[in-house]
């Protein structure tokens, strides 16, 4: 629990449903918690495939968009967050050897200096005190997810400096920047021990069997804990809610909800960047955040 309440949290996402599965208890806790959280969606999600085989139905594929952007407002509803969009067109994951090209008009080849911008001026708008967004890999080799964290990283820097977007509105200074950290090794063990006990065959055994060594677990990097078991269920709803994207069937939902309450009740974030004092590792993401910034109204 951190000592200041109305503080504000902005998580910066590439596409629609990202939100739900990569910190979405966390942000569900803030704002249950009195704090204000917005959700950024940078793109549409237009060239995502269908993932549910029940959502495969005829109409659906031709109007894509539309059903993005219905789902994205059920999960943000289901989470208690606000949400932006930020209008850029989704670069797709270019598949193939060797990549073809990306697509004509998207995310990943606006100038990076101009997508900073139009964030940069949602920041200065909301003015959060602590912002998430993914690593350097983007969590996910997508174009959108490596241009997810570099424009997040850019408009961290950008938003307090008064000579950068001067048209863009007034500066205003975050005070942290987190990556989510949603594929732990350490997490997907315990969970399959978990279902090895209980005699049933583990739905993580395949993705184990790949894990890379040499890479290294990201909980190396995972600076901050934060513990969010009670608000699973509204993560849940909001996964749910992304009905083409998600099937329910699928590994989303395959550990029963006692067991990740029990066993791992908590979402992993890695420090990126902070202008204040704190000490790692941390259970709160506003960990050192005294609201005193000129214009700043938390009380
Ligand atoms: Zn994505």
């Amino acid at each position: 629990m951190c000592a200041v309440s109305g503080l504000r949290l902005m998580a910066v996402h590439a596409h629609p449903d990202d939100e739900a599965s990569k910190g979405a208890a966390t942000m569900a806790k803030y704002a249950a918690e009195g704090h204000e959280v917005m959700v950024v969606t940078l793109t549409g999600g237009e060239r995502g495939d269908i993932l549910n085989p029940a959502m495969d139905l005829p109409g659906i594929k031709e109007r894509m968009v539309e059903v993005r952007r219905e789902e994205m407002a059920k999960a943000a509803v289901a989470l208690g967050v606000q949400h932006r969009w930020l209008g850029y067109i989704d670069s797709g994951l270019p598949e193939g050897d060797p990549l073809p090209p990306l697509p004509e008009g998207c995310f990943a080849l606006v100038p990076l200096e101009e997508s900073t911008g139009k964030l940069v001026e949602v920041v200065r708008e909301f003015r959060p005190h602590v912002m998430i967004t993914y690593d350097e890999r983007g969590g996910y080799p997508h174009p959108d997810h490596i241009r997810c964290h570099e424009v997040s990283m850019a408009a961290f820097e950008a938003a307090g400096d008064p000579d950068r977007y001067p048209e863009a509105g007034d500066p205003w200074t975050v005070s942290k920047i987190y990556y989510t950290h949603g594929f732990i090794r350490d997490r997907m063990v315990l969970f399959s021990e978990e279902f090895e006990k209980h005699g049933q065959e583990s739905p993580f055994a395949e993705w184990l069997s790949k894990w890379d060594p040499s890479r290294g677990d990201l909980m190396g990097r995972v600076t901050t804990q934060v513990t969010s078991g009670e608000y699973f269920a509204q993560r849940d709803e909001a996964l749910r809610a992304h009905a083409t994207q998600i099937d329910p069937n699928g590994m989303f939902f395959a550990v029963p909800m006692d067991w990740q309450q029990r066993l791992w009740p908590t979402d992993e974030f890695e420090l990126a960047r902070t202008r204040v004092k704190t000490a790692i590792p941390e259970t709160d993401l506003f960990a050192g955040i005294v609201d005193d910034q000129p214009g700043g109204d938390a009380s």
